[in-house]
């Protein structure tokens, strides 16, 4: 698609993005501790789920995401120590270099959201329930734990729970209740926020869907509407009937990320989702079972790419999207305190590949923009930005 007639500059946007997000940033840790802009006008990190970074910095604070030089794209700040791509303070302002070269002159970060400082009636932070995903988006992780991890069965991409025992006491984050919920969706969609996903990490005993209900009963009474949208992000369940019940609570869309396309490697690299949720036959049904019940298009299944051969994860997208669930490959950052911890993700090429390959098949089958952002928890991945542009719609971050 690149000799498609698209903005050349934007392209090479998006390209750079790639390259940030693949190959992250070097920096001195306390860069930023100067920086009276961050947590006032300039967003800050807020560990309520994943932690991004290599390596941990508890007692450093970073800003969440750099925007582009034309003020379309969403780079989230990723830190990795051994990073080609150096990003330092000079003269009054931040800026990227590779060896010598200047990448970014000036280094935009994004603009923090009025929520932010705000605070629900119990006297919780709203930004430690719902952290702005850019686009008028809001991420909510309802739990910073996966109950995987007692049985020894966590996710091996996964830092759930390091990034709670790193951060979750600095930052006051713990679960959330559905009350504290549907207040900050109501403060956002004042905002303009018009969608959200609700996700955490595995419940014990897999009670998700009383409290996906509780959630949703206490979103659509704060917002004075039968339905919202938001995704329900959930594990494949033994029983399908709950499907119904997560639509009928007023969630859009819905969301059960299968991680890995190889019937082989996914069992190894995912052994919780295997023996909990019924093997990985049971995730195909339960995303067959989810289109029957949300429709074509209001169904997502995420991949780690970047773990499994190329193939593999290309056959599993191309499989899924035919069938109408909106399949999304999410690039393999190796985070701190997951189990693969040390290794590194494939080149940016190999990301850029896949992307470009996934957005052709999103427009072959027929994809709206709508339907594509509102089953992911953002909308500022690569895929999203460069269906945007071939698109020909606007990505003003
Ligand atoms: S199910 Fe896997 S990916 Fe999801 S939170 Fe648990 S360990 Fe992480």
């Amino acid at each position: 698609m690149a000799n498609e007639e698209v903005d050349q500059e934007l392209y090479k946007e998006i390209q750079l993005k790639n390259e940030l997000l693949v190959e992250g940033l070097s920096f001195d840790a306390n860069i930023f501790e100067n920086y009276e802009a961050l947590g006032k006008e300039v967003t800050e990190q807020v560990n309520a789920m994943f932690n991004t970074d290599q390596k941990e910095h508890v007692n450093y604070v970073f800003p969440d995401c750099i925007i582009t030089p034309k003020g379309h794209y969403r780079v989230s700040l990723r830190w990795i120590p051994k990073s080609p791509y150096k990003l330092k303070f000079e003269d009054g302002r931040y800026l990227i270099k590779k060896g010598h070269e200047i990448i970014l002159d000036t280094v935009e970060f994004s603009k923090r959201p009025n929520y932010y400082d705000k605070k629900t009636s119990d006297g919780t932070l709203m930004r430690t329930v719902g952290q702005d995903s850019g686009y008028g988006i809001i991420f909510i992780p309802y739990s910073n734990e996966c109950a995987l991890k007692d049985k020894g069965q966590d996710c091996l991409f996964c830092n759930i729970n390091a990034t709670k025992s790193l951060y979750a006491e600095r930052e006051c984050i713990a679960w959330k209740t559905a009350g504290q919920i549907a207040e900050t969706v109501k403060e956002c969609y004042k905002d303009g926020y018009d969608h959200l996903t609700i996700s955490g990490g595995f419940i014990p005993e897999r009670r998700e869907v009383d409290y996906y209900v509780d959630v949703a009963e206490a979103i659509t009474e704060a917002l004075g509407q039968p339905h919202f949208n938001g995704t329900a992000c959930v594990g494949a369940p033994l029983d399908f009937t709950v499907f119904e019940k997560y639509k009928e609570a007023g969630f859009s869309t819905i969301a059960t990320n299968m991680e890995i396309w190889d019937a082989g490697m996914f069992d190894l690299i995912c052994p919780g989702k295997k023996d909990v949720c019924g093997g990985r036959q049971n995730w195909l049904n339960a995303l067959e079972e989810e289109l029957n019940v949300f429709g074509k298009h209001k169904v997502r299944s995420t991949f780690v790419s970047g773990i499994e051969p190329k193939e593999s994860l290309l056959e599993g997208l191309q499989y899924l999207i035919e069938k109408g669930v909106i399949a999304m490959p999410s690039q393999w950052y190796v985070n701190v305190g997951s189990a693969l911890a040390g290794s590194r993700t494939p080149e940016p090429e190999w990301h850029w590949d896949v992307f470009e390959k996934v957005v052709t098949m999103y427009r072959k089958n027929g994809v709206t923009w709508e339907e594509l952002r509102n089953s992911n928890a953002a909308a500022s991945t690569v895929p999203h930005d460069l269906f945007r542009l071939y698109e020909g719609i606007s990505s003003a971050a």
